[in-house]
């Protein structure tokens, strides 16, 4: 509690007694909790890469780079890490533009086995290099009303995420229900799955189940809570399912036509 206090006198400027008021700041503070978390998180992640790039440059300056099978082997590592900076400070661009109170959402009705198309050719060789096969059973001719480049971001998430948690050989269901006002669209993987305590928190800000893993599949850590974002700027919701070792589903409910919560 926040307390700020002032005295009352009466009509001859005689002492009454004070008010108080106590004003209860622990959405406040919960909230200064977050952002702080928040930079703190945001600065470790860019610390790891940044100090295994600067590492290595180093060493192969210090003499290393005479040598030639070292000086391949070090300038991949840079050029990896580099690379993960890269897609870490993109979605942390994206995120905070997701966040935005006025976020402007380029909205088209599109045909949905279009976008889902495209993000197939973008995973196919990760998903090829795994023996995992993707089933789709989406009705062509169905048109939503969405922002189709967040939209095609949404399903990349949810589809490289059930590439990366998914072992070889298993498999991946896209399918869409229609029913008279909205959709769910649900991607479901045959994978290592969620243990139940951690469900409540997967679409937070870096929160990972297993960190190692996470990191050796290039996961920033970021991927759901994009997902969560451009979900609730549809107007629509996301539900998780997940076994352990059995898989998981995750379900996007969406109105058909989108109206804007400001008009
Ligand atoms: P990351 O970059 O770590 O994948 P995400 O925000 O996309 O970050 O996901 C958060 C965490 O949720 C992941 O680290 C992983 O532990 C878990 N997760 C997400 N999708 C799946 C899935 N399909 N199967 C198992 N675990 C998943």
């Amino acid at each position: 509690f926040m307390i700020s206090g002032a005295p009352i006198f009466n009509h001859s400027k005689e002492w009454k007694g004070v008010v108080l008021v106590f004003h209860d700041i622990t959405d406040l503070k919960r909230l200064e909790e977050m952002r702080k978390d928040f930079v703190a998180n945001v600065s470790h992640e860019l610390k790891t890469p940044i100090t295994s790039i600067k590492g290595f440059a180093e060493t192969l300056l210090g003499g290393a780079q005479e040598d030639p099978e070292v000086r391949e082997q070090f300038l991949s590592i840079i050029y990896k890490e580099s690379g993960r900076l890269q897609l870490l400070i993109s979605d942390l661009l994206e995120l905070s533009k997701l966040e935005k109170e006025d976020l402007q959402l380029n909205i088209q009705k599109v045909t949905i086995r279009s976008l889902i198309d495209d993000v197939l050719s973008l995973v196919r060789h990760s998903a090829e290099e795994k023996e995992i096969e993707i089933n789709v059973d989406v009705d062509p001719d169905l048109k939503l009303e969405v922002d189709s480049s967040r939209f095609t971001q949404l399903l990349l998430n949810l589809v490289t995420n059930a590439i990366h948690y998914t072992p070889e050989g298993e498999h991946i269901y896209i399918n869409m229900d229609e029913h008279e006002n909205d959709i769910k669209l649900t991607v479901r993987d045959t994978g290592i799955g969620i243990p139940s305590e951690h469900l409540p928190r997967i679409f937070e800000r870096f929160y990972r189940v297993d960190k190692a893993r996470s990191r050796n599949s290039g996961g920033t850590g970021l991927g759901l809570a994009i997902v969560k974002h451009i979900v609730e700027a549809h107007n629509g919701k996301i539900e998780v399912e997940s076994e352990v070792n059995k898989g998981t589903t995750f379900s996007v409910i969406l109105p058909k036509e989108f109206t804007n919560p400001s008009s």
